[in-house]
């Protein structure tokens, strides 16, 4: 299925599309066959080129390391004058990082050199320090040492002409130093997304004035504001807006036409001031906007025009479980990278957990490493999802399966690490 071709009434004659409780895995499928990268790429500094993402295969314009160099400090040798239990070598000079020696080297010769210098032509290997007996010029060396020993030949690590970092590539420290090896300033980089985000929500207020009487401060908004700077997004923060219909349905308006993706938190689930999934339908098209999860039941995913939209729920672990398990994923590949599955494991849970089957559940666990070395993990206590302290205090989620039940206590469960 191709993301340009995929209409509501292709996915509705979809076996088991139901957008009122779709299976995790499900949802993920369906929201990637709606996903086109970016294509619109800019040439930038590299000191400027952290998380950004490579737009193009970078090809190595050269062989690295250029040169056979010494990778110890000791003397360049021919490997055919070490055939005796002693021999004794005459030292014709001295070659530095940086400086070679200039001249050749013949039998019964050598150069002193140091790590990182250039082997004088007429040498094939190179004898640590420690294992040579100078005296003056005259530098005796034992057997037992291989042709070639401690050089780094020419293109050992990258050969000139070939691909060493592949588009989609984020860039990260390695990667920052890797192209400054071989020599780019520059590099052509996929632009970043812009992201417009708001919360919805009559009793939410801004931190740092004084809450009323039924008002909570808006917390989500600085969780995705943190989230998304993560991923190295441009936000458009459009504040926290109130709940009524004609403002938010402006409000999504305005942010799809300036926008790549939308967020919102809060107004999805079914009260009577919850207008997202409405408006959705009215000027959008809604993909899904329940799942089979808990946290995050309402999450409405869907379009506005060439916008998407992500729909999260109000309840602030809600939008962390949500936003982890679904929209980073869309937006990497949305920024041109190639997401793999969240790197997951098994450890042996220390606490009871109550699951009914027939959803996914998404517990914040604490997870600790034995004596045994063996990987154990906890829940955080109260799962609610408005304790929003048990995000902070976890290092993993607990997944449970959607047709698991009860957890006993000594059970083996899956872990997926923040
Ligand atoms: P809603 O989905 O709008 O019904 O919100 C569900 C719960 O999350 C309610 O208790 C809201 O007060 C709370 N909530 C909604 N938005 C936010 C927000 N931006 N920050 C903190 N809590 C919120
Ligand atoms: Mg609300």
């Amino acid at each position: 299925m191709e993301s340009q071709h995929l209409t509501l009434s292709t996915l509705a004659s979809m076996e088991d599309y139901d957008p009122n409780s779709m299976p995790v895995e499900q949802a993920r499928l369906l929201i990637k066959q709606f996903l086109a990268p970016v294509t619109e790429y800019e040439t930038i500094r590299l000191q400027d080129a952290f998380h950004r993402t490579l737009a193009a295969d970078v090809l190595s314009p050269m062989n690295v390391p250029p040169h056979d160099y010494s990778s110890m400090d000791g003397y360049a040798v021919r490997h055919a004058d070490l055939s005796g239990s002693s021999n004794k070598l005459k030292k014709i000079g001295t070659a530095f990082a940086g400086h070679a020696f200039a001249g050749q080297v013949a039998a019964g010769e050598c150069v002193r050199i140091m790590t990182g210098a250039l082997i004088p032509a007429g040498c094939d290997s190179v004898v640590m320090q420690e294992q040579v007996k100078a005296e003056g010029d005259i530098i005796e060396i034992g057997s037992g040492h291989k042709r070639g020993q401690n050089i780094r030949l020419v293109g050992e690590d990258i050969v000139q002409g070939s691909v060493v970092l592949a588009r989609g590539q984020l860039i990260r420290p390695a990667e920052m130093g890797l192209l400054a090896s071989l020599g780019f300033n520059e590099v052509s980089v996929y632009r970043k997304l812009k992201i417009a985000i708001f919360s919805t929500g009559d009793e939410l207020i801004q931190p740092g004035t004084a809450l009323a009487s039924g008002q909570i401060y808006d917390s989500n908004r600085y969780t995705l504001i943190g989230l998304l700077t993560e991923l190295g997004a441009d936000i458009l923060d459009m504040g926290n807006i109130r709940d009524d219909k004609d403002v938010v349905r402006a409000v999504l308006l305005k942010a799809s036409s300036q926008a790549d993706v939308i967020i919102t938190s809060g107004g999805v689930s079914v009260g009577e001031a919850d207008y997202i999934k409405q408006l959705l339908a009215e000027i959008g098209e809604v993909v899904f906007w329940k799942l089979a999860m808990k946290p995050g039941r309402p999450l409405a995913y869907g379009k506005i025009g060439h916008c998407h939209f992500f729909g999260l729920p109000g309840n602030p672990v809600a939008v962390m479980v949500t936003f982890l398990q679904f929209v980073r994923n869309a937006l990497w590949e949305l920024m041109g990278q190639h997401p793999k599955p969240a790197f997951s494991f098994q450890a042996i849970c220390t606490t009871p957990i109550k699951k009914a089957a027939g959803r996914t559940e998404f517990q914040r666990g604490i997870l600790t490493q034995g004596e045994d070395g063996i990987w154990m993990v906890q829940t955080t206590g109260e799962q609610g999802s408005g304790i929003l302290s048990s995000m902070s205090k976890a290092n993993c989620f607990i997944v449970l399966p959607m047709e698991q039940g009860n957890v006993d206590k000594g059970s083996v469960v899956q872990i997926q690490l923040f």
